[in-house]
């Protein structure tokens, strides 16, 4: 129990004790860990210089012995009441902080290992063949994205604009995009990197992973479906990918591994997932305060540490700072899809929000709020914060 005064219900106990980088009126950023609706001054309580610049890279580089000292001083700080005169003062209210962006992400992937959102996409996309590609149930799909314009939650997100051509157009025209959505996604942060030519196997994903974090890969859908073939996501993606602000270590999310589904057909050895790096994290997605959804990651097909297995078995080496995110995490239900274009179908059935207005996709003011909890010790649950976003006009609009 920490010396803090926390609601028995908090969700940013000291079980979960996650990591950002805020900056404090007048001062600079640097990083820190949530507590309660607190932020914990690193470099100041542990006379820590990596702690005292605007990245947890540096940190993230020192590698998981050092991740868990660190973790259990924090703790031990946070809950023995002899440091609480010299603790309390370096504990700021998060409403006095501007929070940043955690780290400095070096390489950006995003992959597609929701089999539910794969079959609800092939199915949209691609309605006159299988919903789910050959190869999807053999390998982790995934592309290179954009690492410079990963930007910190709360950005405001400028519709973009780009050829967009529908089916039954005879020519692309260039514009706003009209079908503007979200992907809702779970991100794993990279701390130590690995060497050219050495792939990370998949029993080292909690060696090499400092924690998890919330995505949102914005998604122009028009310039996505007129662009993607044969090479995949490019400008339709690339605009902005928000990212939520606390880095929840991997040590934080012991119970809430589970295993994953069943794989049917067996994996090739190298992504063979012993480990069981399933995870039990429960999405909640919300537009304009209305709870729309409510993906289960827990449904994922494909692990996280499958996913860095297969991200790194070319050779490719991974680096301090490299974001991978999951893909859309969707259910089974309607009430369960992560992405808008599952949520209205392609459109053709507008989402119902209690205020009495609908919704296909994004419109330009919309403000999308994406939250996640796990489950803690005890029977608790720890938060991951959230990640939001709000739209605003094209240029020129
Ligand atoms: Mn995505």
């Amino acid at each position: 129990m920490s010396w803090l005064d926390l609601p028995e219900d908090s969700l940013f106990g000291v079980a979960n004790l996650p990591y950002g980088v805020f900056e404090p009126e007048g001062g600079t950023p640097r990083a820190g860990v949530r507590i309660g609706d607190l932020v914990l001054d690193l470099a100041a309580a542990l006379a820590d210089p990596v702690f005292d610049r605007p990245d947890l890279n540096g940190f993230l580089a020192q590698g998981r012995a050092r991740w868990s000292e660190v973790r259990a001083s924090v703790r031990d700080l946070l809950t023995d009441p002899g440091h609480r005169p010299r603790i309390e003062p370096l504990l700021y209210p998060l409403d006095q902080v501007r929070l940043r962006l955690p780290f400095e992400v070096a390489d950006y992937v995003d992959f597609y290992a929701s089999e539910n959102h794969a079959t609800n996409l092939g199915r949209m996309f691609r309605p006159d063949s299988a919903p789910l590609t050959p190869n999807w149930k053999h390998l982790p799909i995934g592309y290179h994205g954009r690492s410079g314009t990963v930007v910190a939650s709360g950005t405001e997100i400028v519709r973009p604009r780009g050829q967009r051509k529908a089916p039954d157009e005879a020519a692309p025209t260039f514009g706003a995009s009209r079908r503007l959505d979200i992907e809702a996604e779970v991100g794993f942060v990279v701390g130590t990197g690995s060497a050219l030519g050495t792939p990370i196997p998949v029993g080292g994903f909690a060696e090499h992973v400092f924690g998890v974090c919330l995505v949102n890969d914005w998604s122009a859908r028009d310039l996505q479906a007129w662009e993607y073939v044969p090479l995949g996501p490019f400008l339709g993606k690339s605009f902005a990918t928000s990212v939520s602000p606390w880095i929840v270590p991997l040590e934080a999310l012991q119970h809430a591994r589970v295993a994953p589904p069943e794989r049917d057909p067996e994996p090739l050895p190298y992504l063979a997932d012993d480990e069981k790096w399933g995870l039990d994290l429960r999405l909640e997605v919300r537009l304009n305060g209305h709870l729309v959804s409510r993906p289960p990651f827990s449904s994922m097909y494909w692990t996280p540490a499958q996913m860095l297995a297969h991200l790194t078995v070319n050779g490719a080496s991974a680096r301090t700072g490299d974001l991978y995110a999951s893909g859309t995490v969707s259910g089974t239900e309607r009430d369960e899809y992560g992405s808008f274009i599952e949520l209205s179908w392609g459109g053709k059935t507008p989402v119902e929000l209690p205020d009495g207005e609908t919704r296909t996709f994004l419109e330009d003011g919309d403000e999308v709020r994406i939250t996640a909890i796990a489950p803690g010790p005890d029977g608790d649950f720890i938060g991951f914060g959230e990640v939001t976003g709000r739209v605003t006009p094209a240029l020129g609009d």
